[in-house]
């Protein structure tokens, strides 16, 4: 008998005496999202029809200006519960699925956006691959479609850069569509920090991990809430709340720069001394004052983030502000598996 399908009893049994817990939890964060948000209901419910079991459908409203929520509220489902959660503004997905993850009642939870990007479709084979005993089933975007080549571009880059600073590898082109076990979301709803950088912290506590490839469809309708400014701003956070590499590197340039400048001192003054050269004139001063001036500014800058981030972790405002929170039962009276 494998490991993992040992592992799979072991937790068939652990969840025994939790009966009353729906199979999944589906969380979908949503800013805005009028345009789709029905045709998204309607997938969903009719993958999750099939699966049989008993789930539960979490809609987190960012702060939508539009009728979202007034759509979300009207959803029933006759077998699922359907958890609507309203945040009192926008707080961004991360906080958007810090809340989903922490109202879910799940025996696993899976993310998904609510611009069908993520096909539901595929929710079937992710918990085939939970049930096999995989904790973590991350989807790897194979192709990515209505993106630019600009954007493909960047995100590799983006990932790239990541993982040759960060201590934990950190999947590529997996977004945040993944299911995951009710152990790893309650050590994941453990972490404290405020600045969520959510796909690093999905990868932290490890467990046993799959991934599955899927090509990324287009949006289905309205506008993507990404631009180039929050990707840097990705970056930054991604870098600096999962290493502290960027730390070191300025002092390997302090060294290094320093170390430049003793030798080239000696050079300067054996020079002097042997062959009673002159000084060379104040283009090479004005060089090295400008290259040291350079990274100083450069090191304090990246200090300057650290300690950015210690301020807003040391403030301990919630992640997240509730202002609204609906739950609606299954309307058929029906016994499920
Ligand atoms: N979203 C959110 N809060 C935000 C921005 C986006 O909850 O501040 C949701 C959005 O409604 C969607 C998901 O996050 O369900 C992904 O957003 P989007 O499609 O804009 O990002 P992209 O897929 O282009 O990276
Ligand atoms: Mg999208």
């Amino acid at each position: 008998m494998s490991t993992i399908t040992l592992l799979s009893q072991h937790r068939d049994k652990q969840n025994k005496g939790k009966e009353k817990s729906p199979l999944l939890s589906i969380i979908i964060p949503m800013y805005n999202e009028e345009l789709v948000i029905e045709e998204c209901h309607k997938r969903v419910c009719a993958v999750l029809d099939g699966l049989n079991e008993h789930c539960e459908i979490i809609y987190v409203d960012d702060g939508s200006s539009d009728s979202s929520v007034k759509l979300a509220s009207s959803f029933s489902s006759e077998y699922h519960q359907i958890v609507t959660i309203c945040l009192s503004r926008n707080f961004g997905k991360e906080a958007a699925m810090s809340a989903g993850l922490q109202a879910a009642k799940g025996q696993a939870v899976i993310l998904i956006d609510a611009d069908l990007q993520d096909p539901p479709e595929l929710i079937p084979a992710m918990v085939n691959e939970w049930k096999q005993g995989f904790d973590v089933v991350d989807m790897q975007r194979h192709k990515r479609h209505g993106e630019s080549w600009f954007k493909r571009i960047t995100a590799a880059a983006f990932y790239k850069l990541i993982n040759s600073m960060s201590d934990i590898p950190i999947p590529q082109n997996v977004g945040d569509f993944r299911l995951i076990d009710r152990r790893v979301v309650d050590e994941i709803n453990k972490l404290p920090e405020r600045t969520r950088f959510m796909k690093g912290l999905f990868a932290w506590p490890g467990f046993r991990r799959t991934t599955l490839q899927f090509d990324r469809d287009a949006r289905q309708a309205g506008e993507t809430k990404w631009n180039y400014t929050k990707l840097v701003h990705l970056a930054f956070e991604g870098i600096t709340s999962f290493s502290t590499r960027p730390l070191r590197l300025a002092t390997a340039a302090g060294l290094f720069t320093s170390l430049a400048a003793i030798i080239m001192a000696a050079v300067v003054f054996t020079k002097t001394i042997i062959w009673g050269d002159p000084v060379a004139g104040y283009p090479s001063t004005i060089m090295i004052v400008l290259l040291l001036g350079g990274v100083q500014l450069l090191s304090i800058g990246l200090m300057g983030e650290y300690v950015g981030r210690l301020f807003i972790e040391a403030k301990q405002r919630p992640l997240f502000v509730v202002m609204d929170q609906t739950i609606k039962n299954a309307t058929a009276n029906v016994t499920m598996n």
